[in-house]
């Protein structure tokens, strides 16, 4: 959303906003719990894990350090299901302790009262039952394939309170030991090294893990499962991969980067990986990955080898992600909820860091173009601040605003301040203004204003920018308008998160002449500011405002196509080049902006710009071409553009054909499907069921025969569709689009799978029906047919979503 203003008041200064972003810290720091004791460390011991009563029995020992004189009773969370067998002082078979429990809260009464400083320590056992997903995810094979039976913890953000006694906050960091008994075949993967791992009766296993470093107890981690160990090393350091037996072979060719990001992570923070070993160990229906620490938890994704052409996001995101958290959120840890951004945005920012130095600069920028993305289709849902409690846009904002403080205060300056603050913080919790205050201790320079600007408050600058030349005194004169508007309205507490007026920022600017670049930097601090780049001493080929892409911002700029196609072919910069192929594909019968457009299509050096330009320039020679492109990326923009080319279909139905027989990537001959099925109604059903039988990673191939499906509304292919339900979530979710759009059989067979006997079925069938149906026909289907539902997990499960929606 862009808020042009046109009438501005040149030189209003800069509103002092100090107050709003004091405000908003101390609203933070709110969060914080408090307690009156230290936890020091808790020994877990877990064995008699039951898939059918969701069950398993519990021996915690805690110990704790009064934080009061007289500490008589310890407050600590505990799952209103577990059920307390005895609770004893010491380690075990002590003097039994008084209790008493008030919903998840279970208070120890010790036998006497200790002093400030002084050690406590007892012994809870209890019979643990779970409501599976929460703390801890029971999960049957139900005859699905690679899907063993397993059980996985997840822990974040309140949720290990569920299967074992602790304190459930991140602001208290223990040690932690985790003994787990597992039966025959099965394996325990859990925090820390490894003490033992001793095979008794029955084939039952014990496997004993140390967590020796204090960390916090959100981040304590068990995954049951029969698993096959892939090991690697860094620096002496065990590097573990625990995947499914089938997938051993997919292991080491996936995770092997693991030890060099290790080390690219070490050095460029200046702090080792800290922790006793590194595991990444897969599970089921897992939602992506969580960084316990030593002990990532990821999805069963596994690629194969064919599919790294198409860049899996396992490979470019989430395994750097994950690994960056053991130092950002688990060396150093938020000290609430409303400062998850420095757990979610450094780990969102880290990777690009990884590809930077492995791939380059343009590896880089593409990494945050895609942040970039995310976080504007956010702000444009819902804006609020990075540091704020359950802000929305943590992730991507978070490693945007990082990533431009690196470019603020340059390589050496940025990671000297990281180092600062993990190590001003290690093993210990920080918040957003301990940050702040690294970066002034190793650079000396106080950032208020920038926390204040892009962390305290909300949204980003819109700059409107005009740029005149004047040949007698050979100046380009850039006039700088900042048109965001501060219209966020207050919520029903009274709390309003505000946008600033101004942001201030030095930028730069480069312009292009026949006889060289100039370059100018200015400073931003008003509504209105001018920068006048001097010595411009011929007509300009160029424009181009911020320079290098320091400030997250959105940007018009209107300019003569010539700028814009010198821009295009000169700018290495990608989010720079993206903005101007975004202002070229406007420009439709502009021969210039095409010409332009085509040759980034065909000639620029990085795949995303020809990828971007194939989207938009509908031109047949020049996706002819590009579908001979190196990169996946690009040949499948291509075939995908094929399909919007209109009075062609005659060359597009044998382009397409050729792209889906012969390409290399999946996702090439998934669009392809898509393409060929709209373009050629002959093959349309041999196409799509030949498709529909074609196995592919994360089934890109079969989504895109399910979309061909949707999108040319063959209503003969219904009952195909239906019949794969117990194979794929899409199948639901096709079945509801074609519902969606007035197929009454469509309609029948996915209310039909709500009584499916497979329960997986059932749940996809009532996702696909809160997903990928319209409201205004989903909701009288389901109040129709809900009281005779077969299954109380079904109705259950319609009766919530009929009740969210009312
Ligand atoms: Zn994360």
């Amino acid at each position: 959303m862009r808020l042009p203003q046109l009438l501005l008041v040149a030189g209003l200064a800069a509103r002092p906003l100090a107050a709003q972003a004091n405000a908003e810290r101390i609203a933070n720091d709110r969060y914080t719990r408090s307690h009156d004791y230290d936890l020091i460390h808790q020994r877990i011991e877990v064995g008699n894990f039951n898939w059918d009563s969701t069950s398993f029995d519990g021996r915690v020992t805690t110990t704790l350090v009064a934080r009061r004189a007289g500490l008589d009773s310890v407050i600590l969370d505990a799952g209103a299901k577990l059920v307390l067998k005895s609770v004893t002082a010491g380690r075990a078979a002590g003097a039994t302790l008084r209790t008493s429990r008030h919903g998840d809260t279970l208070v120890v009464y010790l036998a006497k009262p200790i002093g400030f400083g002084d050690t406590a320590r007892f012994t809870i056992a209890y019979h643990g039952v779970v409501e599976s997903g929460h703390g801890l995810t029971y999960i049957n094979p139900e005859g699905r394939p690679h899907r063993p039976r397993q059980i996985w913890s997840q822990g974040e953000d309140h949720d290990n309170h569920y299967w074992f006694p602790t304190y459930d906050f991140p602001n208290d960091k223990m040690t932690w030991e985790v003994v787990a008994t597992v039966p025959k075949g099965m394996n325990a993967v859990s925090n820390g090294r490894l003490v033992s791992d001793v095979v008794g009766q029955g084939g039952a296993r014990t496997v004993d893990w140390l967590q020796d470093k204090p960390s916090a107890t959100y981040l304590v981690s068990l995954i049951v499962a029969p698993l096959a160990k892939v090991h690697d090393t860094w620096r002496g350091v065990p590097v573990d991969y625990y995947v499914y037996h089938e997938d051993s072979a997919l292991a080491r060719p996936l995770y092997r980067v693991t030890p060099d990001m290790i080390d690219m992570y070490s050095r460029l923070t200046g702090v080792n990986y800290p922790w006793a070993k590194y595991a990444q160990t897969t599970v089921a229906d897992f939602f992506g990955g969580m960084e316990n620490v030593s002990a990532t938890t990821l999805v069963d994704w596994l690629p194969g080898r064919r599919d790294y052409q198409d860049r899996p996001w396992y490979l470019w995101i989430l395994i750097p992600h994950e690994l960056s958290h053991q130092w950002f959120g688990d060396y150093v840890t938020t000290e609430n909820w409303a400062n998850m951004w420095l757990n979610e945005g450094f780990a969102e920012f880290m990777p690009g860091q990884y590809w930077l130095h492995k791939q380059g600069a343009r590896a880089e920028e593409d990494y945050y173009l895609d942040e970039y993305s995310q976080f504007m289709q956010i702000d444009h849902d819902q804006r609020m601040p990075l540091a704020a409690m359950g802000s929305n846009n943590i992730y991507p904002k978070g490693a945007l605003v990082l990533e431009m403080l690196k470019h603020y205060l340059g390589e050496q300056r940025f990671w000297a301040s990281v180092h600062r603050y993990l190590t001003d913080h290690a093993f210990d919790n920080a918040t957003t203004d301990d940050m702040r205050q690294a970066v002034l201790d190793a650079t000396g320079e106080n950032l208020d204003w920038f926390w204040d600007q892009w962390i305290y408050q909300a949204g980003y600058p819109e700059f409107v920018v005009s740029a005149k030349y004047d040949s007698s005194a050979q100046t380009v004169t850039v006039v700088v308008q900042q048109t965001q508007q501060d219209s966020s309205k207050a919520d029903s507490t009274g709390l309003r998160y505000t946008t600033p007026q101004v942001f201030r920022m030095p930028v730069d600017i480069r312009v292009g002449t026949a006889t060289g670049d100039i370059t100018a930097r200015g400073e931003l601090a008003r509504r209105q500011d001018t920068v006048v780049v001097r010595g411009v001493k011929s007509t300009p080929t160029m424009v181009v405002f911020d320079d290098g892409n320091g400030i997250l911002k959105r940007l018009t700029f209107e300019q003569p196509t010539a700028w814009l196609a010198t821009q295009l072919d000169r700018d290495p910069n990608l989010w720079n080049r993206q903005w101007v192929i975004e202002q070229l594909s406007q420009r439709k019968g502009d021969t210039a902006a095409v010409a332009a457009l085509a040759r980034a299509a065909t000639k620029a050096e990085y795949f995303l710009t020809r990828a971007a330009a194939v989207g938009v320039v509908a031109e047949l020679p020049v996706l002819q071409s590009a579908m001979k492109d190196t990169s996946a990326q690009v040949r499948a923009a291509a075939v995908e553009a094929l399909g919007s080319l209109s009075g062609a279909a005659a060359q597009v139905a044998p382009l397409a054909r050729d792209a889906w027989l012969h390409d290399s990537s999946d996702a090439v001959r998934a669009a392809a499907v898509t393409t060929l099925a709209l373009s050629d109604s002959a093959s349309r059903r041999a196409v799509i069921l030949e498709a529909l039988r074609t196995t592919s990673y994360r089934d890109a191939i079969q989504i895109g025969a399910y979309r061909a499906i949707v999108r040319s509304a063959d209503t003969t292919l219904v009952d195909t569709v239906d019949a794969r339900a117990g194979e794929q979530r899409f199948a639901l979710h096709a079945l509801a689009a074609m519902a969606g759009r007035g197929s009454s059989h469509a309609l029948d067979l996915l209310t039909k799978r709500l009584d499916d006997e497979r329960g997986y079925v059932r749940r996809w069938a009532v996702e696909a029906f809160r997903f990928s149906l319209p409201r205004d026909v989903a909701q009288p289907r389901l109040q129709a047919i809900s009281a005779t539902l077969k299954f109380t997990d079904t109705r259950q499960a319609v009766a919530d979503l009929l009740q969210q929606w009312r």
